[in-house]
């Protein structure tokens, strides 16, 4: 198989996360993969062989995946698709905003790049995803935000960012919604409890609890 002919679905969704990954200098290995697609290990090793066969990756010694060049190309064209899908779901189909990962995740193999060209024209400021998410190539729009960890108690920020990694977690993503916990919301750090491994936020007039591994998810920008 050429490297030219577009991945199956399968290899698409690998090819993604591979490249958030890479794109946030985390080490690509074939448990990270497992953990984020929950698949089992086994079935990483078997695709991720696949992949190499085919071009898309290469494995060094230490067992760390990376992308070929063809691989790159490959994987920045079906995250691009997937977020022009998400803010066509999101912007003019007024789908949810805790569905729309779910949704492009299905139609996205399937857009053509003559519609993804379409899409980026029709709708203006495409330089993140409806989770606050940069589109390859505009990952300086997201430089200055700042990890709600490090927020400082008691000032007001905005939620900027939800991170790819927790975008697939449907429930998650509804209690967001229901808290209003979405890009745009004005929010403030009320405490920050490590020994409890929560933090605590004022979104409106409510307090809203994450766990530690959540918070690590989101960005805030500065109002
Ligand atoms: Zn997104």
């Amino acid at each position: 198989m050429s490297s030219d002919t577009r991945p199956t679905p399968t290899v698409e969704d690998y090819l993604g996360v591979i490249y958030t990954l890479a794109r946030d200098q985390q080490p690509v290995i074939g448990r990270r993969l497992a953990d984020w697609m929950e698949v089992s290990p086994p079935t990483v090793t078997a695709t991720i062989q696949r992949m190499v066969r085919d071009g898309w990756v290469t494995m060094h010694a230490d067992k760390t995946i990376h992308l070929t060049e063809a691989g790159r190309r490959a994987a920045a064209s079906v995250v691009r698709r997937h977020m022009l899908t998400e803010l066509l779901l999101a912007r003019v189909l007024n789908v949810p905003w805790s569905r729309v990962h779910e949704e492009a995740d299905q139609l996205e193999h399937d857009l053509s790049a003559e519609t993804a060209a379409r899409v980026a024209e029709l709708l203006d400021d495409t330089a993140v995803c409806p989770h606050g998410n940069p589109l390859p190539g505009e990952e300086n729009s997201v430089s200055s935000l700042r990890p709600l960890l490090e927020a400082i108690p008691g000032r007001s920020y905005l939620l900027a960012r939800v991170h790819e990694e927790i975008e697939r977690r449907g429930d998650l993503m509804s209690f967001f919604e229901e808290q209003g916990l979405i890009p745009g919301a004005a929010l403030q750090l009320v405490a920050l409890m490590p020994a409890n491994e929560t933090v605590t936020l004022r979104v409106k007039d409510r307090e809203v609890t994450l766990g530690l591994v959540v918070a690590r998810c989101l960005w805030v920008q500065e109002v």
